[in-house]
């Protein structure tokens, strides 16, 4: 296994164990299972494992694996806050206590607010008394790093980025994703300030996998590489310095020992043109059913109303490679649940954005289609509900 070092110089496996995925039986964890994969992986070397208060039953399965072995200090846990759910700062305790009892620990090496989208909800966390909440806990050896993860765009991740003194964070990082989300801006942004970056979804959940389109199974049976669908995913982010630790949520001991295998034989700027073009070969590939021929380049940004021109066409694009629900999800977390959200029907039609797009895209035009596939009735009704209750004043 290889290591990259945290913000206070401790080593962190480049490969982390995503505790979220484990395998169940009979409606529960099998945590027999989930124990040998465990093992399996702290046998190879991995020492980051992450978890949250909202994964059904995976902290108490972690905290019991790790204490039964007798392996919690040997060992980072790194778990969340659902920041969503805090209204006050004795919730604070009440959530963080909990967890502590779940993961049979006193301490927590790495605690996330887990899934801000926008710079509104790290406020409402600082209205409710967090940063005193911190100062207290990494006082008293409770919380050893302060981090959260993040799925809004690129912008306001820098905005809490540069916020607060974290020591750490987590982005959805792929080379799909290399220009949305968090994105390579980011993530680089990150890197510039000594903050280290925990990589989630690798693999798209999945999509960088099993649901490539075939056209693009079949450019990598033949590459001279070899290297597996997973293994490319794996390697083109090992391969910047920038990331520190890339999360797998394996549930089998081969997945386990191939991607061990893999974090140990990668490097950074290993990659040379030709896995770079190999690359863009793939996502060509996956973006051939895309709906609009945006890179998300953002030089038709800002928009004079305030309208998230490249995040909906990503997110409209993405009903069609991968699927419509996942596509509303993508929009409702990057762009219609942020604070200073503006739809589509905003636009004043004044053609400024156009004048500016290297792909000439008709962006008026496009918007609109977006913006019907994107926000059928139902999903307006949804989002204005979820809005209100996002915003309310903490
Ligand atoms: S045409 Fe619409 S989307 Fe483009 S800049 Fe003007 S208001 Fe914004
Ligand atoms: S300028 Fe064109 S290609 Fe670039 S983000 Fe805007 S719409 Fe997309």
């Amino acid at each position: 296994m290889q290591y990259r070092k945290d913000k206070h110089g401790d080593d962190i496996s480049i490969l982390g164990y995503g505790c979220m995925r484990f395998t169940n039986k009979n409606g529960k964890i099998d945590l027999d299972k989930a124990e040998k994969e465990i093992l399996e992986a702290y046998k190879n070397g991995v020492n980051y494992y992450d978890t949250a208060y909202i994964y059904p039953g995976s902290e108490v399965t972690l905290g019991t694996i790790l204490s039964k072995n007798n392996i919690r200090d040997k060992v980072k846990i790194a778990t969340k806050l659902p920041q969503y759910m805090i209204s006050n700062k004795k919730s604070l305790d009440s959530f963080f206590n909990e967890e502590l009892s779940r993961l049979k620990t006193d301490y927590v090496d790495y605690y996330l607010m887990h899934h801000l989208t926008d710079y509104v909800q790290w406020e409402k966390l600082k209205n409710v008394g967090i940063i005193d909440w911190i100062k207290e806990k990494k006082q008293n050896g409770q919380i050893k790093n302060i981090g959260f993860s993040y799925h809004g765009n690129s912008e306001m991740f820098i905005k809490i980025l540069e916020d607060y003194d974290w020591d750490f964070c987590q982005i959805q990082y792929n080379y799909l994703d290399e220009n949305s989300q968090a994105g390579r801006k980011g993530l680089n942004r990150a890197g510039e300030l000594g903050i280290p970056v925990m990589i989630m979804e690798p693999l798209r959940g999945g999509k960088l996998v099993g649901m490539l389109p075939e056209g693009a199974k079949k450019l990598i049976v033949e590459n001279d590489r070899h290297y597996s669908a997973a293994e490319w995913s794996f390697r083109w982010l090992f391969n910047q310095k920038d990331v520190t630790c890339v999360l797998s949520g394996m549930n089998s001991i081969e997945m386990v020992l191939e991607n061990c295998r893999i974090a140990d034989s990668s490097k950074v700027d290993q990659f040379n043109e030709a896995d770079y073009a190999f690359i863009e070969k793939i996502i060509k590939e996956i973006k051939a059913k895309e709906k609009v021929g945006c890179t998300g380049c953002r030089y038709c940004m800002p928009c004079v109303k305030g309208i998230d021109i490249p995040g909906t066409f990503n997110a409209y694009n993405r009903m069609y490679t991968e699927s419509k629900h996942d596509g509303r999800f993508q929009y409702a977390q990057a762009v219609a649940l942020r604070k200073d959200a503006a739809f589509v029907t905003a636009c004043i039609k004044c053609g400024k954005c156009e004048k500016h797009c290297p792909q000439s895209i008709p962006i008026r035009e496009k918007l609109v289609e977006a913006d019907k596939a994107l926000r059928p009735l139902h999903y307006k009704v949804g989002i204005n509900v979820v809005r209100a209750f996002m915003l309310r004043k903490g």
